[in-house]
């Protein structure tokens, strides 16, 4: 990543990098692995019996079974395995965090210190039979007879989309609003492009969609758009899936400064860019958070063309809920991540300039302390990656838990109104932010919805 094409020579500007080399920066992160490469890493797994990396995984995805039939060839029959359990397993095999789930957990580990490459060969089955049908062949999966009844899912992220074709495979009629102009919700807005290419996202809601019996509305968003109780009058039951559409505010002065914005805007914008070039990135680059975003944003600063990039966290790396394959990325990225520092305020007249930060340490009773050692640190573009929150308009009906910042549910995802589940990042059951687990929790919403329409068709005759 050289800066040999930068035209700007100082603060935001677009164009640092040229087309081809912003071409090879933005590339797949991890290629697909050749028919040869996958035979080659199925061949590695043992097969195990209770396998560990099952378990690890949030939707349970049958994986020996899987790579068992990649090594006798038979693709087709392994992303059925693989889909069954995890709609959106093309997806998943790109942005899971596999050294912390089933990869981290696989014996091989053990024994050569190198897991089986599960999501790899995962990408190679799900991207396989993806393009199969694409091509003109038949589904994989078929809708069972259609049942007469309808469900709305707001929300066309990972939970909703799985939650929508679960229960359109069950025959159900399922209606999906989404607020944002296209569907896939962090998929398609959140995710770093480098991990996502060739429109990954928008291919695999067709495919979740061609199953049938699914039809999506942009443009509405509960509570502006949409009331829950017209919902729940006019359909049999209701998923909600609206992810954490909030940013957290920094509350400390200069916030409001030029340069200064949210890393998921930054991330979104890069995503829906037609030309790279054309995206404005600073020199020096400081992105303030320790999740996924941060390490995201600060990664794209850099394959941007920024020069200077810093990842500033309150605490240290071990607390930071970026896996540490994901801190270890960005620093061969050029990122420096610096730790245990407290942003105090930004610093400029009018733009920004720099960013004072406040060492910080544990006391004696773990609790995060201020040193008073301040740390400058020059910027002229500051990323606010601090978390997300719910906007709770739309939801009054619904209690909240965890103070009022996630919709209450049980482990099925049925909330505290009949008739209505939530999952995903909105809903609160001690669950991770991540999509496979979004994914889980509209798989087990459908079902639990599906049985609940069908317990109601019982009555009813
Ligand atoms: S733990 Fe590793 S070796 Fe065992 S079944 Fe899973 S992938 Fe294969």
């Amino acid at each position: 990543m050289s800066h040999s094409n930068s035209r700007a020579t100082h603060g935001i500007a677009a164009g640092r990098l040229g087309a081809e080399e912003l071409g090879c920066n933005f590339a797949d992160v991890s290629p697909p692995l050749s028919a040869d490469a996958a035979v080659v890493a199925a061949d590695r797994c043992h097969y195990c019996y209770d396998a560990p990396c099952v378990a690890a995984c949030p939707t349970g995805i049958d994986i020996p079974s899987f790579i068992r039939k990649i090594g006798n060839g038979n693709l087709k029959g392994a992303a059925r395995d693989i889909l069954s359990a995890n709609p959106l397993g093309g997806m998943c095999s790109r942005v899971c965090p596999t050294e912390i789930l089933c990869e981290g957990a696989c014996v091989r580990n053990h024994q050569d210190g190198e897991p089986v490459r599960i999501g790899a060969l995962q990408r190679h089955a799900t991207d396989f039979q993806m393009a199969r049908e694409a091509a003109g062949a038949e589904p994989l999966f078929k809708r069972t007879s259609e049942t007469g009844r309808r469900v709305a899912v707001v929300g066309a992220g990972p939970a909703g989309l799985a939650c929508a074709h679960t229960l359109a495979l069950a025959g159900h009629a399922v209606t999906v609003f989404d607020a944002r102009e296209k569907p896939g919700g962090l998929s398609e807005y959140g995710i770093a492009a480098y991990k996502t290419v060739d429109d990954f996202a928008q291919r695999e809601v067709e495919w979740l969609l061609s199953v049938g019996g699914i039809s999506i509305e942009q443009g509405k968003q509960l509570g502006r758009d949409l009331k829950l109780e017209a919902l729940r009058e006019t359909f049999d039951a209701v998923f909600i899936g609206i992810g954490l559409g909030g940013t957290q505010a920094l509350r400390i002065e200069g916030e409001a400064l030029e340069g200064v914005r949210d890393a998921v805007d930054f991330i979104a914008q890069l995503r829906e860019a037609r030309d790279l070039a054309t995206l404005p990135v600073g020199r020096r680059v400081v992105v303030i958070g320790g999740g996924n975003t941060a390490i995201d944003a600060t990664v794209q600063s850099r394959k941007l063309g920024a020069e200077h990039v810093t990842l500033a966290y309150r605490r240290g790396s071990a607390q930071m809920s970026a896996t540490w394959a994901e801190q270890e990325f960005a620093r061969t990225q050029g990122v420096t991540i610096v730790e245990w520092m407290k942003p105090l305020r930004i610093v400029g007249a009018g733009r920004v300039e720099a960013v004072e930060f406040e060492r910080t340490a544990l006391d004696a009773n773990g609790a995060l302390q201020g040193t008073g050692e301040i740390e400058r640190i020059e910027a002229d573009m500051v990323l606010k990656a601090i978390g997300q929150k719910l906007l709770p308009a739309g939801l009054e009906a619904l209690q909240l838990t965890d103070g009022g910042v996630r919709i209450a549910v049980d482990a099925d995802g049925a909330t505290s109104l009949e008739g209505v589940w939530a999952g995903g990042d909105c809903a609160g059951h001690g669950a991770t932010d991540l999509t496979v687990q979004a994914v889980q929790d509209g798989k087990l919403a459908a079902r639990a919805i599906d049985r609940y329409l069908a317990a109601q068709a019982v009555k009813a005759a």
